[in-house]
Formats: C-alpha cells, sequence, structure tokens
C-alpha cells in the first residue's frame, strides 16, 4: 500500500492539476532522458513553447472559469494530437511545451502547423457558448549541451517573433551561436 501511495503521490507531483497534462518538472525529468538519447543513436530532439493568442479577451469575455474550460479543451486536444513518444506540458498559465524525440525543426515545425490549424478550426465549448482560440509557437531544434532553460529560451524567442508577426503562426528558431 505504501509504494501505491508513493506512486500516487509522484503522478500527481508530475501532473498539471486543471488540464492533467504534464506539469513542467515532468518535462524537465523527461528533457534528460531524451537528451541521453540524442547522444547515444546521434537523432534529433525539438521543443515547441507555444502560448495562447489574447487569452486575456477569453477570460474579459467568459471569465476565469471560462477560461479554464478553454485551457482544459486545449489540454484535450494536445493529448491527441500528437505522438505517444511526444510530451506535451503546461509549463505557465496558458504556456505549454512540447518535446518531440526523433523530430528536426522542420518536421516539428510541420506538426505544429497542423496543429494550429486544427485548433483554429476548432469550436471551444464554453458553457452553453462556443469561443474559436488561436495560438502562436515557436520551435527549437536541440543543440549539444545545450540546457532545457536555454532549448525553451530559444523556443521562446521564436515564439515571441511569432507574436509580433500577427500571431495563429509557427515560427522555427535558428541554431544558436
Ligand atoms: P498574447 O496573444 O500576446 O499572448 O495575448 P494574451 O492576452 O494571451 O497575453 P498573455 O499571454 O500575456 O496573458 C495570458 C493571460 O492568461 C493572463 C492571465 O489572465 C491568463 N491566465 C493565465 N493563467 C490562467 C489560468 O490558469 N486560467 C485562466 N482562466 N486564465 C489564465
Ligand atoms: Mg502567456
Ligand atoms: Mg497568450
Amino acid at each position: 500500500r505504501r509504494v501505491a501511495l508513493q506512486v500516487e503521490l509522484e503522478r500527481q507531483a508530475a501532473t498539471d492539476l486543471l488540464t492533467g497534462l504534464p506539469n513542467r518538472r515532468a518535462l524537465a525529468d523527461r528533457f534528460l532522458i531524451e537528451v541521453a538519447r540524442t547522444q547515444r543513436t546521434g537523432e534529433a530532439l525539438s521543443l515547441v513553447m507555444f502560448d495562447l493568442d489574447h487569452f486575456k479577451q477569453v477570460n474579459d469575455h467568459y471569465g476565469h472559469a471560462g477560461g479554464d474550460a478553454v485551457l482544459r479543451s486545449v489540454g484535450q486536444l494536445c493529448a491527441r494530437s500528437f505522438r505517444g513518444v511526444d510530451m506535451v506540458a503546461r509549463v505557465g498559465g496558458e504556456e505549454f511545451a512540447v518535446l518531440l524525440p526523433t523530430a528536426s525543426v522542420q518536421q516539428a515545425g510541420a506538426v505544429m502547423e497542423r496543429f494550429i490549424h486544427t485548433l483554429a478550426d476548432m469550436d471551444v465549448e464554453v458553457g452553453s457558448q462556443s469561443v474559436r482560440i488561436t495560438t502562436t509557437a515557436g520551435v527549437a531544434q536541440y543543440q549539444d549541451g545545450e540546457s532545457l532553460d536555454g532549448l525553451m529560451a530559444r523556443a521562446d524567442a521564436a515564439l515571441y517573433v511569432g507574436k509580433q508577426a500577427g500571431r495563429n503562426r509557427v515560427v522555427l528558431a535558428p541554431a544558436a551561436g
């Protein structure tokens, strides 16, 4: 029973309560495993950061509970949009990260292009109403010796470029250095 409790506590510590997605801590654990794999195999590894567009307006129109319902729907879309080996985590209020083993920055970008279009075309239910939501994504490919913070910062910088350029788009980060 103590082992079962321990397993359950570890699961909870790795899970975001609102969406049920892995949290940042779980992402950090998986990152180390995937970095070890790329060192062994030489395969690519990419990270996506995405942030919902104009989410403050969603909260303003539908209230915080409405915003939370949208976040849960986005979480559900994430859970069915990526490969089993990919990890989608909620890393901030309305910010998500996706770790894609074996994917180059171009391949991860193509996956994200499909994702943002699926999201943009989706009616998200909020109570009896439905809302349209878009997101902007930045994609970066892991480089030897890079930390998770460094990789996330490069994906974030690309995301910021996408926000400035008008949102609802995917931007690929250039190689560092
Ligand atoms: P942008 O397109 O530039 O991203 O605009 P934005 O309005 O989405 O701006 P930003 O990303 O800076 O703001 C995010 C907002 O998300 C701020 C906060 O009110 C809201 N938010 C953060 N966490 C939560 C949450 O857990 N639930 C709800 N309902 N809202 C949240
Ligand atoms: Mg944000
Ligand atoms: Mg936002």
